[in-house]
Order: C-alpha cells, then sequence, then structure tokens
C-alpha cells in the first residue's frame, strides 16, 4: 500500500513503509515509533564521518576513521583463535614511528575470497573504528572496500572530500541493523520532503521565529542526512542550528510538560496547616544550635506554602552537611500540629534508620512517637505498624520505598517528606501523594537533595517544582583538606591511620570498584579489612558492605558511631547516613572510578567535627587526564555547587543529573546548561502556550508526545 501523505505524518502507521511487516512493526513499537512522523523524530546518535580520508599517520586511538593504502603484508595466524592480520601503508606512513606508521586490519571472520582480496599490493578504502594494538595501530573487522589500482579519484591525503557524506547512526535495538534504520528513515524523509506541510510544525511561529532558528522540517532533513559540507563537529556538538531548533522544541515540550503540571496543581487542595507553632517553638527550644540564617530563610519559605491550600510541591538543595533534616522536622511538626501525619522517606534502610534516630531524638521528647516501616517489616509486626498508620496513632512514619506499597493507608497524611531526592522518580512522587487523596486532600510535599545542580538547570529540570536552596554550613565546621596520592604510598597512607586513631579520631576506609556487582564490591572491601588487620593489629576495625545484613550491619554502624571502633572499612553503602563527628580521616581508594558527586558525598561524612579533617584520595597510577582534573576540582573545591558546576563543564548534563537513577527526566538533544538562552525561550513560550486558551489543549498534548510520549514520568495528575 501506497502511503497517503494528506494525513498528516503522524497518521501514516510505519507498516504502510515498503519492507515492514508486523515482526518489525513490533520492534519498532518497542521503541515507541507507530507512525512515520515517530521514525522523523528518531534522530540520529551520532555520525560515521566518512566525508574526508584519514593519513594513516594521523591516525590515534578510538577514531573512527575512512582510510585508504596499499597492503604490504597478509598473514593468517592460528594462534588461539585463527585471524588474518592484513598491514595496509599509505603514501603518507613514517617508517621511522612505531609499526611503520602504517594500520593492522585484523579478521576474525572472513572467507577465501576475502582473503585473496587483501593479498599484498592490493588497493583498500577502510572504514573502522582505530585502536592501540600491542605493536601498532589496529582496526578490527573495518568495513572494506576494494580499489581499482589505477582508480584515479581522491588518494589518501589529509582532508581529501570525497562523496561519501556524514552517515547517520541510530539508536537501536537488538536485531534492527543500521541499514533498516537508513532505509526507513529514507522512506519518511522521501515523504516529507514531497509533502513538508504533512508534518504539522506544532510550535506557534510567534514562538519560534525571534529565534531564527530554521523550520522544523528542514531542520529535520539536516539532522537525518547531513550534507556533505555540514561541519562535523557543529552536528557532534549539536550546536548546529537544525540540532538546536530541534533541542528548543524538545526543551519546550519538556517544559509544558512540567508546568501543566504545576497549573493543575493549582486546583488541587491541600490542607493549610495553620497551628500557632508551639510544639515547633518546643523543639527550637530544645536543639543544642541556632539555625543558620539560610536554614530559617527555607523554613519561611516552606512556612508559607504550608499555610496555604494549594499542596507544596518544593525541592530543597542543600550541600551534605547544611543542615536539612532539622528543616524537615520543624516543617512535620507544624503539619503534626494540626493533626496531620507526615511521612519521611529515604532511598535505602541506613538512611532511613539515621533518620528514624534523628527524628526520634527530636520528637519524642514532645510526645510525638516517630514510626518506622522498612522492607524488614514482615507479618506482625508489619501488620501492626500499618494499623497504626491507618488509625493516626502514629503521626511520623520513617521508611523506606515500603511506604508506597498499596496496603499502606494514612489516616490524616498532610506531608511528605522524600530525602535524595534523585533516587525518585516524578512518578513515585505522585504515587505517594495518592495517598492522602482520602478525603479530597493532597498532601503537601518537600522533596530534599544533596546533589547540588546550577539554577538554570534546575529551572529545566525540575520545572514542577519550587525551589529553595540552603547555601550555607552551620558554623563551627572546619573544612576539610583533600589530598590527591598515588596508591604507591599505600603504606605511609596506612602509617597515618595508625597515628590518627592512637591520637583518639576515628576513620572511614572506603572501596570501590567499576563492576555494579555488588559481590564484587564486598570482596574489595572484605580484602582490603583482612590487609589492614593484619597490618594494624592494634586498631578495632569493622566491616560494612552492601552484602552484609543490615541486622549485622547495624550493631557495626553502632559501635562506630559509639566510638568502640577505631576504623570502618566500607563500600559506597556509608554514602549517605552516617553521621559520627570525632571521624576525622577518610581513605578512599580508587576514587578515579567514581563520580565527583558521589565522591563529595563520600568526603562530607568526615568534618563534621571540631578537629581538622583530612580525606586521602589513593588513587591507581597512571591516571587519564580527565581523571586526573576530576580528582584536582575535589582538591580544589568544598562547596558541593562549585563542584557540580565544574562537573557540568567536563560531562553532559544527562550525566550529572544521573538519568540513569529511576525516573529522571533526560533530555535527547537539549543541553539546557549550554542552550541557557533556549531554556528560557522555552519556559517563556511554554507560559505563553499555557496562558494562550484559545490555541487549545490539543497541540501542546500533541508536542509534549512527540518527544516525550513514550515515557510514563509525564502521567496525569
Ligand atoms: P544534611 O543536609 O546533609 O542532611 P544533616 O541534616 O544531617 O545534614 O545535618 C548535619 C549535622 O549538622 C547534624 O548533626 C545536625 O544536627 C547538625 N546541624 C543542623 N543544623 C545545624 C545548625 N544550624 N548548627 C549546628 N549544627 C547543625
Ligand atoms: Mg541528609
Amino acid at each position: 500500500m501506497a502511503a497517503d501523505a494528506s494525513l498528516g505524518l503522524d497518521q501514516i502507521p510505519v507498516t504502510d513503509l515498503k519492507r515492514v511487516g508486523p515482526k518489525l512493526a513490533e520492534r519498532l513499537h518497542k521503541l515507541g515509533i507507530d507512525t512515520v512522523a515517530d521514525l522523523l523524530f528518531h534522530l540520529p546518535a551520532r555520525y560515521q564521518d566518512r566525508s574526508r580520508l584519514r593519513a594513516l599517520a594521523d591516525l590515534r586511538d578510538g577514531d573512527e576513521a575512512l582510510v585508504e593504502g596499499v597492503v604490504t603484508d597478509a598473514q593468517i595466524a592460528h594462534g588461539r583463535r585463527r585471524s588474518l592480520k592484513v598491514w595496509l601503508r599509505d603514501g603518507q606512513a613514517d617508517p621511522a614511528a612505531a609499526g611503520g606508521g602504517g594500520v593492522l586490519l585484523r579478521f576474525f571472520h572472513f572467507s577465501r575470497a576475502q582473503a585473496e582480496g587483501m593479498r599484498p599490493g592490493a588497493h583498500l578504502r577502510c572504514f573502522g573504528q582505530v585502536r592501540q594494538g600491542p605493536q601498532t595501530l589496529e582496526m578490527v573487522h573495518p568495513e572494506v572496500q576494494y580499489q581499482a589500482r589505477d582508480a584515479s579519484g581522491p588518494r589518501t591525503g589529509n582532508g581529501t572530500a570525497v562523496d561519501a557524506p556524514l552517515t547517520p547512526v541510530y539508536p537501536s535495538t537488538e536485531g534492527l541493523q543500521q541499514i533498516s534504520w537508513r532505509s526507513l528513515t529514507d522512506q519518511a524523509l522521501a515523504l516529507l520532503t514531497a509533502h513538508p506541510e504533512a508534518l504539522s510544525d506544532l510550535v506557534p511561529a510567534a514562538i519560534v521565529q525571534p529565534l531564527g532558528l530554521p523550520m522544523l522540517h528542514q531542520a529535520i532533513q539536516t539532522v537525518h542526512r547531513p550534507p556533505a559540507d555540514t561541519p562535523v563537529s557543529e552536528l557532534v556538538e549539536r550546536s548546529h542550528p537544525a540540532c538546536l531548533r530541534l533541542a528548543f522544541d524538545e526543551m519546550l515540550a519538556h517544559q509544558l510538560a512540567l508546568r501543566r503540571l504545576r497549573r493543575e496543581r493549582r486546583h488541587l487542595a491541600a490542607a493549610a496547616f495553620a497551628g500557632d507553632g508551639a510544639l515547633r517553638g518546643r523543639l527550637l527550644a530544645r536543639l543544642p544550635f541556632r539555625l543558620t540564617d539560610a536554614q530559617q530563610r527555607v523554613v519561611d519559605e516552606i512556612d508559607r506554602d504550608l499555610a496555604g491550600h494549594r499542596p507544596m510541591m518544593r525541592l530543597l538543595q542543600g550541600d551534605v552537611g547544611s543542615g536539612k533534616t532539622v528543616v524537615g522536622a520543624l516543617a512535620a511538626l507544624q503539619a503534626v500540629e494540626c493533626g496531620r501525619q507526615v511521612a519521611l522517606m529515604a532511598p535505602t534502610e541506613l538512611l532511613a534508620d539515621q533518620h528514624r534516630k534523628s527524628l526520634g531524638g527530636w520528637l519524642e521528647p514532645l510526645g510525638i512517637d516517630v514510626a518506622w516501616l522498612s522492607g524488614r517489616h514482615k507479618g506482625a509486626e508489619r501488620s501492626a505498624m500499618l494499623g497504626r498508620l491507618a488509625s493516626g496513632e502514629a503521626a511520623v512514619v520513617v521508611g523506606t520505598h515500603a511506604l508506597f506499597q498499596a496496603d499502606v493507608r494514612f489516616a490524616a497524611l498532610g506531608l511528605v517528606i522524600i530525602d535524595e531526592q534523585h533516587r525518585f522518580g516524578v512518578h513515585q512522587r505522585m504515587a505517594l501523594r495518592e495517598k492522602g487523596a482520602g478525603d479530597g486532600h493532597v498532601p503537601h510535599q518537600l522533596i530534599m537533595t544533596a546533589t547540588p545542580i546550577p539554577r538554570s538547570l534546575a529551572m529545566a529540570v525540575y520545572a514542577d517544582l519550587d525551589l529553595s536552596v540552603i547555601d550555607e554550613l552551620p558554623p563551627g565546621r572546619t573544612p576539610i583538606t583533600t589530598v590527591v596520592v598515588p596508591d604507591s604510598r599505600r603504606d605511609e597512607v596506612i602509617e597515618r591511620v595508625r597515628r590518627a586513631c592512637a591520637a583518639g579520631r576515628q576513620a572511614y576506609w572506603v572501596c570501590t570498584l567499576v563492576e555494579e556487582s555488588e559481590a564484587l564490591q564486598a570482596q574489595a572491601a572484605e580484602d582490603a579489612a583482612a590487609d589492614l588487620r593484619e597490618r594494624l593489629g592494634d586498631l578495632r576495625i569493622g566491616l560494612v558492605h552492601g552484602r552484609v545484613k543490615a541486622a549485622e550491619r547495624e550493631p557495626v554502624m553502632a559501635a562506630f558511631a559509639d566510638g568502640h571502633l577505631d576504623l570502618l572499612v566500607a563500600t559506597t553503602v556509608i554514602e549517605v547516613g552516617v553521621d559520627v563527628p570525632n571521624a576525622s580521616l577518610m581513605i578512599i581508594e580508587n576514587p578515579e572510578r567514581l563520580g565527583l558527586a558521589q565522591l563529595h558525598q563520600l568526603r562530607g561524612r568526615v568534618g563534621r567535627g571540631q578537629v581538622e579533617s583530612y580525606c586521602l584520595l589513593l588513587y591507581h597510577a597512571p591516571l587519564t587526564a580527565a581523571a586526573r582534573e576530576r580528582l584536582d576540582i575535589l582538591r580544589r573545591e568544598t562547596s558541593g555547587f562549585a563542584i557540580a558546576d565544574a562537573d557540568l563543564k567536563m560531562r553532559g548534563a544527562g550525566e550529572v543529573l544521573g538519568t540513569r537513577q529511576a525516573g529522571m527526566a533526560a533530555f535527547r538533544l537539549a543541553d539546557p546548561l549550554r542552550d541557557k538562552d533556549l531554556v528560557r525561550a522555552a519556559q517563556r513560550g511554554a507560559d505563553a502556550m499555557l496562558d494562550d486558551h484559545a490555541a487549545g489543549g490539543e497541540r501542546i498534548t500533541a508536542l509534549i508526545h512527540r518527544w516525550l510520549g513514550h515515557r510514563e514520568d509525564y502521567g496525569h495528575v
């Protein structure tokens, strides 16, 4: 059946295209691609630059390059695996360079005809990834074209243009080859060229025109099939006007989705907490410290929200140790005073446990019982706890994800506090909210995070939230001195641990591993603990890692907190949750394996007391330039915000936000940090579209669907 473009490309199913049977259609459907328009918005992840030939002498490890040359030698090796090795040289090879300046092609699968074609003297053109082999640069299984020996056309040289263009590489899944993607997008683009009007530009002209960016259909054409003269760097860095146009549309869709959620919230009712603050006054009077100005400011911001009849949705950012917990406790008291319940949720058992203790310490003297619900509670214990929540007897409950479960019901949930927000997604925030909806009231939400992100980025990513920032640490903290040490000096570092502990201090020894495997992490920590126990025989050494059951971990943590252990060997499980002011030394093994944010969080475990604290980053040499730079940032900077800024400059926004963590909306094309002006334009544009009721919500819904449609995060209220 021929596709009928008069319908609009978003009405034409992919099955109308050639060579799309039910099986392929099903695969595409799994990627969220059902129509020709969906295909057009399936954008290349990167490009292969076949637009110019590279001289062999200029190749570097990791390059993906098109090269041309003459075979100087070819051998079939019968080692562990049979392979064909082919040495290629071009006119510019430098005989003095390692490997003669040529490149070695390696094939593990090859036919006799292929081997014949690559005999000495054969003239080849190859495209593939270059990597450093034991002797020389290599290409494993490059694509090979045999050139006629007298081929005219371009010879090897630097930057000589040939007619092969930039080849798009599409994000794909198993069983779908790039060649299929090219064929699919070829067909979709042909329809678009014939009927540009069939792809509706959902962004009003008044919003997009002032930006001076190309029309939507032009941008789509360029990004899928860049003309050969397109500057590659502009495409790779996504700074080409065509990329910017699509990035703008994406950002606009994102803003529309989140700002629409925010507006819809205005129509929801929440209980207004209008107590006189007597309970809170009693807590403040008992605290051994005064709130910092920043804490006080944030408390005021929260109070204004809580006093209103609309549900609060506020993100509280504050560096490790800035004192977010007490701010949460003060908010909780406002709810309790008005007869409402409070749920505080933490991402791990350890952190939930710590919260239960600090909240318990503050609230129980005021006669408020702090309940506790985790995955560990089973059977009768759990039923009893659920009963206390359902009856309203428990005013405050601390827990983990267990609080989400369907059988958890509250009598009058008024406030939800979520700690370490980056591990929870938008849809999870909503699930908890549902739990309070019984009497027509939706609970207020306070989300606390120690992952500081620059304001411009926060506005783009959390456009459905109001933002509060604690930008000040409590007084009396001595800054942490961070030192970067190679592991060849491990002995000295161990000596240092001995001296610190002999002087009555406590220390952490943190083991890291690249592998996600908890088992391997645990093993590394056990090995380190065994080694340290042998070498520091006079110290009391504890060990915690993810494989130690919580029931056994807790006494170890408690012993460390109470000063009955000198040294705690741990994996990154201690990242959140522990607060031991006497611990003033932290060793992090192989810090180069962790992200900056995580290192900063870890380091925040020390520097909580009066004595000067040290963090030793015990790296494994040699470091890459990027790793060295990152450790250096950590050495120089102590503020989480400064570190986040530096981190963002080195990496993309998506990585910093931890896109692989649950539910965080990442961008496909847009980079809100780099495209700050576009963020602002998208925010203005979103508000204009949402205000313009005449324009109708359908266009908005369609635009959101176009860019974010397959995401569960954007469920409706
Ligand atoms: P985070 O923001 O990392 O969650 P916490 O809430 O755990 O920080 O606070 C860290 C420590 O600082 C706790 O021991 C807490 O009691 C203490 N603290 C909080 N606010 C203040 C303050 N204004 N002055 C002194 N200590 C404070
Ligand atoms: Mg905290």
